[in-house]
């Protein structure tokens, strides 16, 4: 395979912005072009965390200092990709200042996008979602003591987000369609302690799901203030009024670009690649929250924050014609009301196996999924990273545990890698 002399990357979140410094680190020589209409690339965890709750400032979310692209010769274009055009022959980014952009490869990391909340009302003004760093500041702007905010959603971003508004003494609500709304990814004793961690912090927590969204005009004199009308869980509904709504009901991958393209998408609208990040035309790459894998060992896309790097050093090998790095179970962590959770691998335990709980106390710190033959597939911890980094071997291996010490909290769980 012969190395491109010059790379375009579309998209600069994690993926995009760490496939062009894993290709200058891999020591490619060539050219390489970034575009994204956001400027220079910055990291999205804090934004729910940290930047929401003033903590951190848009400065230190930047990945690299702008004197970086000049030293790494990196070409940073901020403009948007309107389209790609792959019928030359070298596929070609129509920028929206309408300048056109070949490369002798592409690599589209163009992202998610949050799944907007389909109810009536549900695309107001002031309704708002969290994915760019545009996104955050509007939201912090709004966050301040005694202000009604209504999170719907409490999936990881929306946790999150409820935190950072509690921590701002705001006055919080969460909606959630599900009484343990993280279950798929750190198990349902994990995410039932972690959603009644909401209640023990001040969040009014309301089971049910949103029916529509209309101006509250009994709320004179605030700015965009919402009636949030929901369906309880027990039959019933309620309304709530809000100065601001944020929805936070999942992302969808952004494969906007690669559709009008032609390139193969998955059925959930992801970019299809092969395990080298290859789309169905073998000079376009996708990485990040907007490619699928055909061969994802694991049934739910990823759409973290490592499992984009680990596309992006992929990618960069594929480009270059090197090896592809081992890639182990997709991690995650997530931060909320002081806890800090992560996990790794698949928590739905495949059919015939189970989910082992380790109890401290009384309280579910860790949980383990396996599968039918007894080896991990999953694990996630709360305030507990080296339970899972040391579960992360275990699965990655394929290791058979015994049930009886992964529950016993005084069995370190590195000591299960001896099986
Ligand atoms: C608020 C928030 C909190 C998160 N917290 C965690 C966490 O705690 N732990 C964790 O593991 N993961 C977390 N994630 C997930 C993680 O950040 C994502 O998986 C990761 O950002 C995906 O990287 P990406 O590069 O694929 O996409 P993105 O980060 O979305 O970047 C995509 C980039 O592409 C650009 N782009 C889009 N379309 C075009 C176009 N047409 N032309 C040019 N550029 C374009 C966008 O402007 C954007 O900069 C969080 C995500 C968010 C939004």
């Amino acid at each position: 395979m012969t190395v491109p002399a010059s790379v375009l990357v579309v998209g600069g979140g994690v993926a995009g912005f760490g496939t062009v410094r894993e290709l200058r680190r891999r020591g490619f020589e060539g050219k390489l072009t970034l575009v994204d209409p956001q400027g220079l690339p910055y990291d999205r965890p804090p934004l729910s965390k940290d930047f929401l709750t003033g903590e951190t400032d848009a400065h230190r979310l930047l990945f690299a200092p702008p004197a970086w692209f000049a030293e790494h010769a990196v070409e940073l274009v901020t403009a948007r990709v309107d389209r790609m055009d792959l019928t030359g022959e070298h596929p070609a980014a129509v920028l929206d200042d309408g300048t056109v952009r070949a490369a002798d490869a592409v690599v589209l990391a163009p992202g998610g996008r949050p799944r907007p909340l389909d109810v009536p009302g549900g695309d107001r003004p002031g309704v708002l979602v969290l994915r760019t760093r545009a996104d955050a500041e509007a939201i912090a702007a709004r966050l301040h003591f005694g202000a009604r905010v209504v999170v719907v959603g409490a999936g990881l971003t929306g946790s999150e987000v409820a935190s950072a508004a509690r921590e701002a003494m705001a006055e919080v609500t969460l909606v959630s369609a599900s009484p343990a709304p993280a279950a798929a990814a750190v198990g349902p004793a994990l995410a039932a302690r972690l959603h009644a961690l909401h209640a023990a912090r001040g969040v009014d927590v309301v089971q049910g799901r949103v029916l529509r969204i209309e101006h509250a005009d009994d709320a004179p004199g605030l700015d965009a203030p919402h009636r949030v009308h929901v369906a309880l869980a027990d039959g019933g509904e309620a309304a709530l009024d809000a100065d601001l709504v944020v929805a936070a009901v999942g992302i969808l991958p952004d494969a906007a670009l690669a559709a009008e393209a032609g390139l193969e998408l998955a059925v959930d609208g992801g970019i299809l690649v092969d395990a080298a990040q290859r789309t169905s035309d073998p000079r376009v790459l996708a990485v990040g929250d907007a490619a699928r894998r055909r061969d994802a060992a694991y049934a739910a896309p990823a759409m973290h924050w490592e499992p984009a790097l680990q596309d992006a050093a992929d990618a960069a090998a594929a480009l270059l014609g090197e090896d592809l790095p081992e890639r182990g179970a997709p991690w995650f962590w997530s931060d909320r009301h002081g806890v800090h959770v992560e996990g790794v691998g698949a928590m739905r335990p495949p059919e015939g196996g189970r989910i082992v709980d380790r109890e401290v106390r009384g309280t579910v710190v860790a949980s383990f999924a396996l599968a039918a033959d007894g080896a991990m597939v999953g694990a996630a911890s709360v305030d507990d990273p080296m339970a899972v980094k040391a579960a992360r071997r275990i699965v990655d291996r394929g290791i058979v545990v015994d049930p009886e010490r992964l529950a016993d909290p005084s069995v370190p769980v590195k000591a299960l890698l001896r099986g």
